[in-house]
C-alpha cells in the first residue's frame, strides 16, 4: 500500500482533544487505502519546560544529557497518539526513536539523521498494522546516545521517514494554514503562498521563518519529497496547505518571495584584536571548538595594526562565546581589550529567488528601513537574499514596512 507520512505539530498535540481531533485525519488517510507514518512533537510548551529545567539545573550544561531530558517530550505524545487510533479501532503502535532505530550522528542537540531502516516498520504495515506512530525530534548516535535534531527537528524527522519509506507525500500539519509571505504573526497583510521552492522556503527556514525546520527542506529538496505545510485546525482537501517544491513548478511569483524574521540573536564586538594573518582563525576556531553557531562577521578598518571583529550569534550562546573567547585571552592564544555583547538585536532579511535577475533590492531594502528611522548595525547579501542586523525593539516595524515596500499582501 502507499505509505503517507503525515507530522504533528506542538500545538496540534495540545492536548488529548487534540491529539483525538489529529488521529481522526490519520483515520481518514487509512481509509483512503494509506499505510501512514505519523510523526508527533512534543506537546505544546513542553520542550521549552524540559529546556529550561537542563539550563537551571546546569548552565554548561552537557549536551547528552541535556538530550536525555529534552528528548521526553515526545515520547509521551508518541504513546497516546497510537493509544488515541487503537481506540478508533485503527490498528497502530508507537515507536521510539531509538527503536526504529533513527541513527544519527553525535552532535548532541544538533545531530543530523544518518539512516532509517525502514524493515522493522514495513514488517509490521505487511502484519496488518496501518499507523506507525513515530516519536519525532530524536535519534540515537553510534556510541548509543539518545540524541535530538535541533529545535524544531520533528519536520527534519518527518521528510527523513518520507525520503526513507518513498512516501506519496509528507504532511506537516500545524498551527497556520501554509507558508506566509512573511510570519501571520507579525502582520495580517501577510499571504498564505500556494506553491513556494525549495530554494526560497531554505532561506526563509534558515533565516528564522520556523514553520519548517532548514534541514528538514534541504532533505526535501535532496531527496524528491513532496512536502506540504497545512493546518490541523481546518478540514482539508488534497490541494490546501502550501506545497514546497521546484523553481520550475511555479508559473509567477514576486522577486521578493518573503520577509523572514529571528529574534534570539546577539551581536558580539572583540575591540582591538590584531590586525595581521591568523587572528580570524584564532577567533573562530575557538568559537566553533565551543559550540558556537556564529551567522554574520564583519571585520573594521584598521588602524595602527588594531582592528574590531563583529559576528553574531544565537543569544542562547553569549555565555558560551564569552566564555571560549576569555579561556584563549588568558591561555596567551589572543590578545583583545574587550568583548562587548550587544544581546538586544534581531535579524530581518528579505528573500526571492528573483534577486538573481533584479537589481535595486537591497537599495529599496535599506531605503524603507531608513525611512522609519530604523538603523542598520551588520548587512550579510546571499544571491537571494539579503539579511540586516537592528534593534529588536524595531524588528516588527522593520517586518511590516518591507513586507508593504515589496507588496507582498498581492500576488504577482
Ligand atoms: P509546530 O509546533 O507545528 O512545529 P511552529 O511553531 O514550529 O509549529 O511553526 C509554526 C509557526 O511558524 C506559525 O505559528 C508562525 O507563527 C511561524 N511562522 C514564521 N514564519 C512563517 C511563515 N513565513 N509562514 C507561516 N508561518 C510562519
Ligand atoms: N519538540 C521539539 C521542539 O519544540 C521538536 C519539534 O517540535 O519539532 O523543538
Ligand atoms: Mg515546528
Amino acid at each position: 500500500m502507499p505509505v503517507l507520512v503525515m507530522k504533528f505539530g506542538g500545538t496540534s498535540v495540545a492536548n488529548l482533544d487534540r491529539i483525538r481531533r489529529a488521529a481522526k485525519r490519520v483515520g481518514v488517510e487509512v481509509a483512503k487505502g494509506y499505510d501512514v507514518i505519523v510523526i508527533v512533537s512534543a506537546m505544546s510548551g513542553k520542550t521549552n519546560e524540559l529546556v529550561g529545567w537542563v539550563e537551571e539545573t546546569s548552565p554548561l550544561f552537557d549536551a547528552r544529557e541535556y538530550d536525555a531530558v529534552v528528548s521526553s517530550g515526545e515520547n509521551v505524545t508518541a504513546g497516546l497518539m497510537a493509544l488515541t487510533l487503537q481506540e478508533m479501532d485503527v490498528p497502530a503502535r508507537s515507536w521510539q526513536g531509538w527503536q526504529v532505530p533513527v541513527k544519527t550522528s553525535s552532535s548532541h542537540s544538533s545531530a543530523r539523521i544518518e539512516e532509517i531502516p525502514t524493515d522493522n516498520i514495513t514488517a509490521k504495515f505487511g502484519q496488518g498494522m496501518r499507523v506507525a506512530v513515530v516519536a519525532g525530534f530524536q535519534g540515537i548516535s553510534p556510541e548509543g546516545r539518545i540524541t535530538t535534531l535541533g529545535r524544531g527537528g520533528s519536520d527534519t524527522t518527518a521528510v527523513a521517514f518520507a525520503a526513507a519509506f518513498g512516501a506519496e507525500r509528507c504532511d506537516i500539519y500545524t498551527d497556520v494554514d501554509g507558508v506566509y509571505t512573511t510570519d501571520p504573526r507579525i502582520t495580517d497583510k501577510a499571504r498564505k503562498l500556494d506553491r513556494i521552492s525549495f530554494e526560497e522556503m531554505l532561506e526563509l527556514a534558515s533565516l528564522g521563518a520556523k514553520v519548517l525546520q532548514t534541514r528538514s527542506v534541504e532533505l526535501a529538496m535532496r531527496y524528491k519529497v513532496r512536502l506540504r505545510v497545512l493546518s490541523s485546525f481546518e478540514e482539508q482537501s488534497d490541494t490546501a496547505g502550501t506545497l514546497v517544491c521546484d523553481e520550475e513548478d511555479i508559473m509567477e511569483s514576486n522577486v521578493v518571495a518573503g520577509v523572514a524574521h529571528s529574534r534570539d540573536e546577539a551581536k558580539m564586538t572583540l575591540l582591538s584584536v590584531a590586525d595581521r594573518p591568523g587572528i580570524a582563525a584564532t577567533i573562530f576556531s575557538a568559537l566553533s571548538d565551543a559550540g558556537v553557531n556564529v551567522d554574520m562577521i564583519v571585520q573594521n578598518i584598521s588602524e595602527e595594526g588594531r582592528t574590531d571583529m563583529t559576528f553574531s550569534c544565537p543569544t542562547a550562546q553569549v555565555a558560551r562565546a564569552e566564555k571560549a573567547l576569555a579561556d584563549i585571552k588568558s591561555s596567551g592564544g589572543l590578545n583583545f581589550a574587550e568583548l562587548v555583547a550587544d544581546k538586544d538585536v534581531a535579524k530581518v532579511s528579505v528573500v526571492g529567488i528573483g534577486m538573481r535577475s533584479h537589481t535595486g533590492v537591497a537599495a529599496k531594502m535599506f531605503k524603507v528601513l531608513s525611512e522609519e528611522g530604523i538603523n542598520i548595525k551588520v548587512i550579510t547579501t546571499s544571491e537571494i537574499k539579503i539579511s540586516v542586523l537592528i534593534d529588536r525593539k524595531y524588528m516588527e516595524l522593520a517586518v511590516q514596512a518591507l513586507h508593504d515596500a515589496f507588496e507582498l499582501d498581492k500576488a504577482a
